[in-house]
């Protein structure tokens, strides 16, 4: 049952949680710790991150699985946890999320360029289905595949997830500001390739996230909808683009900053809005504030 599509399909406008990488760090995680493994050691934090996002009136958590695929846990020594750590983070967002509320398995990249032949497309493709058959297994509403840079990648990760779940499968990209206007992956992938691969592909839902603040979303939803009117949109923005100074990184976008480009968003034609790197709850809870505004 495509419960989230369901809703948009009612016209109603979602709201998305914010962070989790930069929240990890802030509870405690250091560099070269697996984020994946609290959700066996950790639980109790995982499920406070999902809690306090829900609790600030997002309609959906993300679970703690980003960094879950073979390739990214076999850094840590952890290649052959990918159904117990991807499952146990389901789990724990669902127990937070209830059934009222929806759980999107986080999937990010593999980290391997196939474009560099650090790995074939079966390999990646095996990858992608054994961590999305465990977050379904856990109870996700969706897949939800994230920060692609490369389309090849994702365009896999999106066939892998249908082809071998039953849930719904979302797919957002990370775009930059190029000179001359437009944006465009690392790799050189544009919104409208973008839209024109994935839905291909068999995506129930598409959209962009991390590396910019809401302004330059609104740029990337506008194009997306200059080729294609129906597929929905979820825009995942930074509160800003990150500044680093003495160690620290800080983001410059207030909670009210965010809120007050929802309707600008919205207009451009995303039906669910959330945070990435540097949102907090407050963020969240300022950005429901304003999509419920904009719901009849
Ligand atoms: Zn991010």
């Amino acid at each position: 049952m495509k419960r989230i599509l369901a809703e948009l399909l009612k016209g109603k406008l979602l709201v998305s949680d914010g962070a989790w990488g930069t929240y990890l760090q802030q509870k405690g995680l250091k560099p070269g710790q697996c984020p994946e493994e609290w959700n066996i050691t950790r639980a109790n934090d995982i499920l406070a991150i999902a809690q306090s996002y829900l609790e600030a009136g997002s309609d959906m958590v993300e679970t703690n699985s980003f960094g879950g695929s073979f390739f990214k846990l076999a850094k840590y020594g952890f290649g052959d946890k990918v159904f117990e750590f991807n499952k146990a983070a389901a789990e724990i967002s669902r127990k937070a999320a209830g059934r009222d509320r929806f759980v999107l398995g986080s999937v990010g990249p593999t980290g391997k360029l196939l474009m560099m032949d650090e790995v074939t497309e079966a390999e990646l493709y095996d990858a992608f289905k054994e961590q999305s058959m465990a977050l379904e297994a856990g109870g996700v509403d969706a897949i939800m595949i994230e920060t692609m840079t490369d389309l090849e990648e994702a365009r896999i990760a999106v066939m892998a997830a249908k082809e071998n779940c039953s849930c719904e499968v979302f797919c957002t990209m990370t775009f930059e500001k190029i000179i001359g206007g437009g944006y465009r992956t690392m790799m050189g992938i544009s919104p409208t390739e973008m839209a024109e691969v994935l839905i291909q592909a068999g995506a129930d839902l598409i959209g962009t996230n991390c590396g910019n603040g809401m302004e330059d979303m609104v740029g990337m939803v506008k194009e997306i909808r200059l080729v294609n009117s129906v597929i929905p949109i979820l825009v995942h923005a930074n509160a800003g683009m990150p500044h680093f100074a003495d160690g620290v990184t800080t983001f410059p976008e207030s909670p009210d900053d965010m809120a007050s480009r929802v309707k600008e968003i919205i207009c451009a034609g995303a039906n669910i809005v959330g945070g990435c790197c540097g949102t907090t709850p407050e963020h969240i809870r300022k950005i429901a504030n304003a999509v419920r505004t904009m719901e009849k």
